[in-house]
Protein backbone atom coordinates (compact mmCIF):
# COMPACT_ATOMS: atom_id res chain seq x y z
CA UNK A 1 0.00 0.00 0.00
CA UNK A 2 1.10 3.73 -0.74
CA UNK A 3 2.77 5.43 2.06
CA UNK A 4 0.67 7.44 5.11
CA UNK A 5 1.06 10.75 4.05
CA UNK A 6 0.41 10.42 0.51
CA UNK A 7 -2.59 12.99 -0.83
CA UNK A 8 -4.78 11.80 -3.62
CA UNK A 9 -7.19 13.89 -5.56
CA UNK A 10 -10.11 13.07 -7.65
CA UNK A 11 -13.54 14.42 -9.21
CA UNK A 12 -17.03 13.36 -10.44
CA UNK A 13 -18.03 12.82 -14.04
CA UNK A 14 -18.37 16.40 -14.70
CA UNK A 15 -15.58 17.67 -12.48
CA UNK A 16 -17.77 20.19 -10.05
CA UNK A 17 -16.91 18.31 -7.15
CA UNK A 18 -13.23 17.24 -5.86
CA UNK A 19 -12.70 14.31 -3.25
CA UNK A 20 -9.54 14.36 -1.69
CA UNK A 21 -7.97 11.20 -0.17
CA UNK A 22 -4.93 10.68 2.72
CA UNK A 23 -3.11 7.72 3.10
CA UNK A 24 -3.57 4.49 1.91
CA UNK A 25 -7.07 3.06 2.89
CA UNK A 26 -7.95 0.89 5.38
CA UNK A 27 -9.47 -1.63 3.23
CA UNK A 28 -10.48 -1.97 -0.73
CA UNK A 29 -11.95 -4.52 -2.48
CA UNK A 30 -15.37 -5.14 -3.94
CA UNK A 31 -18.71 -5.04 -2.55
CA UNK A 32 -21.71 -7.14 -3.95
CA UNK A 33 -24.45 -5.66 -1.76
CA UNK A 34 -27.76 -5.15 -3.25
CA UNK A 35 -27.58 -1.86 -2.05
CA UNK A 36 -24.39 -0.90 -3.62
CA UNK A 37 -25.60 -2.38 -6.90
CA UNK A 38 -28.94 -0.59 -7.15
CA UNK A 39 -27.25 2.86 -5.85
CA UNK A 40 -24.26 2.54 -9.25
CA UNK A 41 -26.77 0.43 -11.26
CA UNK A 42 -23.64 -2.12 -11.89
CA UNK A 43 -23.31 -5.56 -10.99
CA UNK A 44 -20.60 -4.85 -8.93
CA UNK A 45 -19.05 -1.75 -6.86
CA UNK A 46 -15.34 -1.22 -5.95
CA UNK A 47 -14.38 1.07 -2.82
CA UNK A 48 -11.86 2.09 -0.43
CA UNK A 49 -12.22 2.96 3.10
CA UNK A 50 -10.84 5.64 4.74
CA UNK A 51 -11.23 6.99 8.60
CA UNK A 52 -13.79 9.78 7.77
CA UNK A 53 -10.96 12.64 9.42
CA UNK A 54 -8.88 11.88 5.78
CA UNK A 55 -11.62 12.41 3.49
CA UNK A 56 -12.15 15.74 1.91
CA UNK A 57 -15.30 16.58 -0.27
CA UNK A 58 -15.43 19.85 -2.03
CA UNK A 59 -18.02 21.38 -4.34
CA UNK A 60 -22.02 20.76 -4.90
CA UNK A 61 -22.83 17.06 -3.16
CA UNK A 62 -26.33 15.59 -2.51
CA UNK A 63 -26.38 13.23 0.38
CA UNK A 64 -28.88 10.37 0.09
CA UNK A 65 -29.57 8.45 3.81
CA UNK A 66 -32.11 5.76 2.71
CA UNK A 67 -30.27 3.68 5.16
CA UNK A 68 -28.97 4.80 8.56
CA UNK A 69 -25.77 3.07 8.11
CA UNK A 70 -25.35 5.15 5.25
CA UNK A 71 -24.90 8.29 3.57
CA UNK A 72 -24.25 8.05 0.03
CA UNK A 73 -22.86 11.13 -1.78
CA UNK A 74 -23.48 12.25 -5.35
CA UNK A 75 -22.30 15.27 -7.53
CA UNK A 76 -25.58 17.49 -7.56
CA UNK A 77 -24.70 18.56 -11.29
CA UNK A 78 -23.74 15.24 -12.70
CA UNK A 79 -25.01 12.92 -10.29
CA UNK A 80 -22.22 11.02 -10.01
CA UNK A 81 -21.51 8.95 -7.13
CA UNK A 82 -18.59 10.61 -5.54
CA UNK A 83 -18.16 8.53 -1.27
CA UNK A 84 -20.61 6.58 1.20
CA UNK A 85 -20.25 8.15 4.94
CA UNK A 86 -20.20 5.46 7.85
CA UNK A 87 -21.12 7.34 10.81
CA UNK A 88 -21.27 4.63 12.27
CA UNK A 89 -18.00 3.37 11.84
CA UNK A 90 -16.58 6.86 11.66
CA UNK A 91 -15.37 5.86 7.97
CA UNK A 92 -16.15 7.04 4.72
CA UNK A 93 -15.90 4.59 1.70
CA UNK A 94 -14.45 6.35 -1.41
CA UNK A 95 -15.23 5.01 -4.94
CA UNK A 96 -11.96 4.28 -6.03
CA UNK A 97 -12.36 5.31 -9.81
CA UNK A 98 -13.28 9.00 -8.37
CA UNK A 99 -9.96 8.95 -7.87
CA UNK A 100 -8.52 7.38 -11.20
CA UNK A 101 -8.08 8.41 -14.58
CA UNK A 102 -5.37 9.96 -16.31
CA UNK A 103 -3.81 12.50 -13.70
CA UNK A 104 -5.12 10.44 -10.65
CA UNK A 105 -2.27 8.87 -8.69
CA UNK A 106 -4.35 6.25 -6.51
CA UNK A 107 -3.55 2.91 -7.33
CA UNK A 108 -6.58 0.56 -6.30
CA UNK A 109 -5.28 -2.56 -4.89
CA UNK A 110 -8.53 -5.36 -3.80
CA UNK A 111 -8.11 -7.18 -1.32
CA UNK A 112 -11.04 -9.69 -1.22
CA UNK A 113 -15.08 -8.97 -1.76
CA UNK A 114 -17.64 -8.71 0.56
CA UNK A 115 -21.38 -9.42 0.97
CA UNK A 116 -20.48 -12.28 -2.24
CA UNK A 117 -23.12 -14.31 -0.86
CA UNK A 118 -25.95 -11.53 -2.83
CA UNK A 119 -23.74 -11.81 -5.59
CA UNK A 120 -25.53 -11.73 -9.29
CA UNK A 121 -22.38 -11.78 -11.04
CA UNK A 122 -18.94 -14.82 -10.25
CA UNK A 123 -15.53 -13.40 -10.72
CA UNK A 124 -13.04 -15.72 -10.57
CA UNK A 125 -9.84 -13.59 -8.92
CA UNK A 126 -8.19 -15.52 -6.27
CA UNK A 127 -9.15 -12.66 -3.62
CA UNK A 128 -11.25 -13.97 -0.57
CA UNK A 129 -15.01 -13.58 -0.85
CA UNK A 130 -16.25 -12.81 2.16
CA UNK A 131 -20.33 -13.84 2.82
CA UNK A 132 -20.71 -10.38 4.72
CA UNK A 133 -17.80 -8.66 5.49
CA UNK A 134 -14.13 -9.50 7.27
CA UNK A 135 -14.43 -9.74 11.40
CA UNK A 136 -12.55 -7.01 11.83
CA UNK A 137 -15.15 -4.54 10.12
CA UNK A 138 -18.04 -6.93 12.17
CA UNK A 139 -18.88 -9.47 9.91
CA UNK A 140 -18.80 -13.12 10.27
CA UNK A 141 -15.66 -13.37 8.14
CA UNK A 142 -17.47 -16.40 6.59
CA UNK A 143 -16.04 -17.09 2.64
CA UNK A 144 -17.85 -18.23 -0.04
CA UNK A 145 -15.67 -20.60 -2.80
CA UNK A 146 -15.06 -19.87 -5.94
CA UNK A 147 -16.87 -21.19 -8.55
CA UNK A 148 -13.80 -21.62 -11.26
CA UNK A 149 -15.13 -19.33 -14.10
CA UNK A 150 -16.47 -15.66 -14.32
CA UNK A 151 -20.09 -14.86 -15.19
CA UNK A 152 -23.32 -14.11 -14.36
CA UNK A 153 -24.73 -16.14 -11.30
ZN1 LIG B 1 -20.24 16.27 -11.15
ZN1 LIG C 1 -22.26 -2.70 -0.99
Amino acid sequence: MSDENAVHKGTCYCGAVTVTVKGPPAAAGYCHCLECRKWHSAPINAFGIWPADNVTIEGPTTTSTVSEVSGRVSCSKCGGCLVNLKPTMGMTAVYPMTLAGPEGTFKFEPAFHIFYEERVMDVSDGLPKFVDVPEQFGGSGKTVEESGSSGWH
